[in-house]
């Protein structure tokens, strides 16, 4: 039996009904952009996120674009953002000329080292990127305190995080700006690209709302240079059948978490990362080390409420290519997220040498990690296959 890293169908294909109708109503009333559907999706997601505001964009790229725009980040301006996480929580600063300063990140959860970005803050920089990645937050309290200290304004990349908790807010809530992403792949998967901006911030959501229209206020009269960053009616419709159902395939993925925590935990070499190692990482490897470890499952820290968009192992020793190609052999899908981090990208070898330094935990972690299927209709069967594969690996 194969089983897919990812299967969209395996969720789509059931609300197949209700996804047509929601279709006709959009063909029925033709009003393609900014339609009726529009506002009801942002309201249940406002709703969903507890925020005050949300605006439905084109992707999590320019959701990330449009809240820098909003926050007039200009080129020369530093913005911190961790070094290991997907391209686009950089991409979008340097579009607007600015320049991301990489931070290192906590081998524990993967997500920003706070300590490394305080380090980082020079008398140009304008804001901090926090990302929530795999579904679990980042260390927020640390990190708003930072931000507050130095007059740094926050967004939160909660692209692979909508849903997710910390100390009961959600993700994507804390900051100035919250952004989240409905890539097929990402936890609310669409049917094809679409992403939201969140806000508590009034000034600031009516500033985002001009600048995704163009910068046009009133229509055809433009004070600001905007872009076309809007969500298609068709796209919200469609979202707005999967809302209602967030909270079952949450609870399916955390239970497929659980499951694998439980038993792949058995397993000779197998141990569960500890959150008491997260600042440091010299004793978190003698640990490792008098384990004898060689694979390290992810954990979810006490305050906070993950919601497995990855389940990500380490992979010790230089053997992580070695289980991947085992997994492969037996059609079991897996990946690598990510296999480059963002300080090594090519395109950013132009950026000043002090943006790209002291990342070490990424690039150990770029050569460790290995994402294996986690996605809520996973069956049982296919639970234990993969669970198998890794034991007959381990030998
Ligand atoms: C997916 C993702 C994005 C971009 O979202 P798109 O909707 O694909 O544009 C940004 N940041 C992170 C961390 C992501 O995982």
């Amino acid at each position: 039996m194969s089983v897919p890293l990812l299967d969209v169908n395996a969720q789509n294909h059931p609300l197949e009904s209700e996804l047509q109708a929601a279709f006709n109503q959009v063909l029925k009333h033709g009003r393609f952009i900014m339609g009726p559907e529009m506002e009801t999706f942002e309201k249940e997601i406002a709703a969903m996120v507890g925020v005050k505001h949300a605006l439905s964009v084109s992707s999590g790229t320019d959701a990330l674009l449009l809240a820098l725009m909003a926050l007039d980040i200009r080129p020369g301006d530093e913005v911190l953002c961790p070094a290991f996480t997907f391209f686009a929580t950089a991409g979008a600063v340097s579009r607007l000329g600015a320049v991301p300063v990489f931070t290192d990140i906590c081998p524990i959860c993967f997500n920003m080292d706070v300590n490394d970005a305080r380090k980082k803050i020079t008398a140009r920089t304008r804001a901090i990127i926090p990302v929530h990645l795999f579904g679990q937050c980042a260390d927020m309290d640390p990190i708003l305190a930072l931000a507050k200290e130095n007059g740094l304004r926050v967004v939160e990349d909660a692209a692979q995080s909508i849903g997710s908790k910390y100390k009961n807010r959600d993700s994507g809530t804390m900051g100035d700006f919250g952004t989240y992403s409905f890539f097929p792949s990402k936890n609310l998967g669409g049917f094809g690209d679409g992403g939201m901006l969140v806000t508590n911030d009034d000034a600031l959501a009516e500033f985002a709302k001009v600048l995704r229209n163009h910068g046009s206020k009133p229509k055809y009269y433009h004070h600001y240079v905007g872009g076309n960053f809007r969500m298609d009616t068709l796209q919200c419709a469609l979202l707005s059948v999967k809302v209602k159902r967030y909270a079952q395939y949450t609870a399916q993925r955390q239970f497929n978490a659980a499951h694998y925590i439980t038993e792949l935990s058995k397993l000779p070499g197998v141990v569960q990362a500890d959150p008491a190692h997260c600042k440091c990482v010299s004793a978190q490897d003698s640990w490792l080390a008098a384990q004898n470890a060689r694979i390290v499952l992810p954990v979810s820290y006490a305050h906070n409420t993950h919601i497995w968009n990855q389940f990500t192992l380490r992979v010790l020793d230089n053997q992580r290519d070695s289980l991947r190609d085992h997994l492969v052999a037996k059609n079991i899908g897996c990946d690598i997220y990510y296999p480059v981090t963002l300080d090594q990208q090519q395109c950013f070898t132009g950026l000043p040498e002090s943006s790209r330094t002291g990342c070490d935990v990424s690039h150990r972690l770029a050569g460790e990690v290995l994402s294996i299927p986690i996605y809520g209709e996973l069956n049982e069967a296919q639970r234990n296959e993969v669970i198998a594969a890794i034991n007959e690996w381990l030998g």
